[in-house]
């Protein structure tokens, strides 16, 4: 199993409801040997277009802090807990990224093998740590046996909050200071 298998059966996955609506599926990209991968919630208008993760208005936002904080697209594999544009960009459902992290985001994990999971906003902190208030979690590292997993507030979240938006400038310093540490 590899990753371009993976985003191949993306492609064509149509497990959940979602699929119905897409025009593209949005697997995420990045090396296979990233250390460090971004998961956000879910693709939106301009990703559903492309194909690609984080290349709408809160993309541009999400390079311009990773760069300030000296981190790469490169260098990060990006992708959400489900792969296909939820209708009117509605928060994906329960039963949504749950049957999407159990086909797709668990295998491009265990590909992946990374030392540490940053997660962009609630649902998926939610989905991948169980945490419900993202409030309290945010820069904080959760150890959950290998890998340290690292809530944060979403880019487009962070870009509509002036003090969100400086809360997710010091995660990312911070996530680059722990990239460097492992
Ligand atoms: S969101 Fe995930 S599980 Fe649902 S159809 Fe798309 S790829 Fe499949």
């Amino acid at each position: 199993m590899n990753l371009s298998t993976i985003a191949r059966e993306i492609r064509v996955c149509t497990r959940c409801n979602l699929h119905k609506g897409r025009q593209r599926t949005v697997p995420g990209e990045g090396p296979s040997w990233a250390r460090v991968m971004l998961v956000g919630e879910a693709p939106g208008r301009e990703e559903d277009i492309h194909g690609r993760p984080f290349v709408g208005r809160s993309g541009r936002m999400l390079d311009e802090i990773l760069k300030k904080a000296g981190l790469g697209r490169d260098d990060l594999f990006i992708t959400s807990v489900v792969k296909c544009r939820p209708p009117k960009n509605r928060v994906p459902r329960r039963s949504e990224w749950e049957t999407c992290i159990q086909a797709h985001l668990r295998r491009q994990i265990d590909v992946i093998d990374p030392t540490i999971i940053c997660l962009l906003g609630g649902v998926a902190t939610k989905a991948l740590l169980g945490k419900y208030r993202l409030s309290e979690q945010r820069g904080r590292v959760f150890r959950r046996e290998r890998r340290s997993f690292f809530p944060t507030y979403h880019p487009a979240g962070a870009g509509r909050n002036r003090s969100w938006y400086r809360a997710f400038s010091e995660d990312m310093d911070k996530l680059h200071s722990l990239a460097q540490s492992k």
